[in-house]
């Protein structure tokens, strides 16, 4: 049933991307993942929107991350990503969280970043884990559109302001129960390696790492800030460089 099911999917996307090859949309295109629906399209006024179909799906079982030398352009709030990486659905330190579905793993078109920020990312959580052998992988959240750009209320839920140019991500915090899911309350959160996350940020050279203020969490105030509505997840920037590298 369910390969039924998946096959009927797929015709489905094949149609849709044949339609927009039609419509004159995307030149290439290939399978999207079976479980991901294809993003809102962009207002043709302003910058073009992602693919309706993944020119690049993620295999099952088979994480690839197909690395470029990114670009950020313009400012969080109102910028683009060039060449941006995309970040598997999962991998061995952490799942990725679909805040609007409120599920794993998040959909392809959320999860795209600069690539020295998909490396940060990766290499604070494996170094976490690393430590700490045994505890549960890290959720990590949205991050940019394939080409960033507006991330606003259009794409689900209350959407995000900045998250514009692949340099911010939202990192849920640990929990204490160890599940692989969003901490809905702060009692759910695990304090102590919540703290340490922001920590290793910090130490990172993150711009910004944003908590909720309800969380307890802190650290240099420069860069520690707490902000509403990230009681449930961090958020994390990093300095824009010259020539958005
Ligand atoms: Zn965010």
């Amino acid at each position: 049933m369910s390969m039924f099911r998946s096959v009927s999917r797929r015709v489905l996307l094949s149609l849709a991307a044949s339609a927009a090859l039609i419509g004159g949309g995307a030149a290439a295109f290939g399978a999207a993942d079976a479980d991901e629906d294809s993003p809102p399209q962009a207002p043709s006024a302003t910058l073009p929107g992602p693919p309706l179909i993944d020119p690049t799906p993620d295999a099952p079982r088979f994480h690839r991350i197909r690395w470029r030398r990114s670009r950020a352009l313009g400012l969080p709030f109102a910028g683009r990503l060039v060449r941006g990486v995309r970040l598997p659905p999962e991998g061995r330190d952490f799942f990725t969280w679909d805040p609007v579905r409120k599920r794993s793993p998040n959909r392809w078109w959320r999860r795209y970043g600069h690539d020295r920020l998909i490396r940060t990312l990766l290499r604070v959580l494996r170094e976490l884990r690393a430590a700490h052998p045994g505890v549960p992988r890290i959720g990590v959240g949205d991050i940019s559109r394939p080409r960033g750009g507006d991330f606003g209320p259009r794409f689900g839920s209350i959407g995000h302001a900045s998250h514009q140019n692949g340099l911010d991500v939202d990192v849920y915090y640990p929990r204490v129960d160890g599940r692989e899911r969003r901490a809905s309350r702060v009692s759910e959160i695990d304090r102590e390696l919540a703290a340490e996350l922001v920590d290793r940020f910090v130490h990172e050279g993150a711009r910004y790492v944003f908590v909720g203020p309800a969380t307890g969490l802190g650290g240099p105030r420069r860069v520690v800030q707490t902000l509403a509505h990230h009681d449930d997840h961090l958020h994390v920037r990093l300095r824009p460089r010259p020539g958005g590298r």
